[in-house]
């Protein structure tokens, strides 16, 4: 976000949703300045302690379940089925977190007809990351604050010696998301909470999760007609899609600000990583995306790979998504001699 929710105090925002605001793309995209972090930026309540132990649960079980998955990839159940039911969801629901949560909701790159609005919350919700508007809130306050004080995930936060790196890279990847203060969310996502289709869909976020690791083994069983064979798409394709796909994303914030390419000008530390831009569907040109947050497209180079932006321009040719903010070759003229200057 540009003029990032943070800057204006919250009675002074216009009512307007962000995913409807013209056109950014005219506009100058430089990160918010930086400024320290305010009282209200938080919420005044902490997480509950049940959601807080549920933070833990799917925090670790799927990612124990990634650590099981190579040696028992060996010799046990793995099916044609498991692979195609896992590599599905994860498609589907990484899509519903990058097109969805972040490019749309986060930063509003395009215009959503209704339906693909609610499907891009229902899919988004169902990786488990968190009720919409928790990662939308947590989300625009990192690039209110990238990489200063008040980014809920900055793998700078502790300092540049070595010591200090292994904790903050432990800290940008899953350490934040055990913070138990929670962003503000009437001062990040007033959008959100106004929309009563949204307020559906972050209220149905736990019967989405049950959905999200019901449907698999519920799938797998009905077509091999086992239990052997529900149990088998419930560890790879709930549990270890799960595991794989939060990973992925921890990324990011983790790996997207710690190391790689710096070719265009943002005033963070978010950088390009080639090797992560197929399974983060095109999130890992993370640093073209903190230079100009708006736009559709992340992976402008050539033989920059961007799933998610593909998926966008789909969506345009469907008639599902209009205002789309493609970047010009203009603009990325712009933002290259910015970070040359
Ligand atoms: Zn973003
Ligand atoms: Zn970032």
């Amino acid at each position: 976000m540009t003029s990032g929710p943070a800057s204006p105090p919250a009675d002074t925002r216009p009512a307007e949703p962000a995913a409807l605001k013209p056109a950014a793309l005219t506009e100058p995209a430089a990160p918010a300045p930086a400024e320290p972090a305010r009282q209200g930026d938080l919420s005044d309540h902490e997480r509950h302690i049940a959601p807080h132990v549920m933070v833990y649960l799917f925090a670790f079980v799927p990612f124990v379940a990634l650590i099981a998955a190579v040696p028992l990839a060996w010799g046990w159940g793995l099916t044609w089925l498991d692979v195609g039911l896992t590599a599905g969801f994860y498609v589907l629901t990484m899509l519903g977190v990058t097109v969805g949560f972040h490019r749309y909701f986060t930063h509003g790159a395009f215009r959503a007809a209704r339906g693909l609005r609610i499907a891009l919350g229902v899919a988004g919700s169902m990786a488990v990351q968190g009720p919409i508007r928790h990662w939308v809130a947590d989300h625009r306050r990192h690039h209110a604050f990238a990489d200063k004080e008040g980014d809920p995930h900055s793998p700078w936060a502790f300092g540049t010696s070595p010591a200090a790196l292994v904790r903050g890279f432990w800290h940008a990847h899953m350490g934040w998301i055990f913070d138990r203060s929670l962003t503000n969310q009437k001062r990040f996502t007033p959008d959100l909470i106004e929309d009563p289709d949204m307020r559906a869909v972050h209220r149905w976020f736990t019967p989405l999760t049950v959905i999200s690791l019901g449907a698999p083994p519920l799938i797998g069983g009905l077509v091999t007609w086992s239990w052997w064979g529900a149990l088998t798409a419930f560890f790879w394709a709930s549990l270890v899609r799960v595991g794989l796909s939060h990973h992925v994303a921890w990324s990011t914030n983790s790996i997207c600000h710690l190391v790689g390419e710096r070719p265009w000008g943002s005033r963070d530390r978010s950088t390009n990583v080639w090797l992560l831009a197929i399974p983060s569907m095109g999130e890992s040109w993370h640093n073209l995306h903190h230079a100009d947050p708006t736009s559709a497209r992340h992976g402008v180079g050539r033989g920059q790979i961007d799933i998610s932006a593909r998926t966008i321009w789909l969506f345009e040719k469907l008639g599902w998504a209009t205002n789309v903010k493609w970047p010009t070759a203009r603009r990325l003229d712009r933002l290259a001699a910015r970070a040359a200057a």
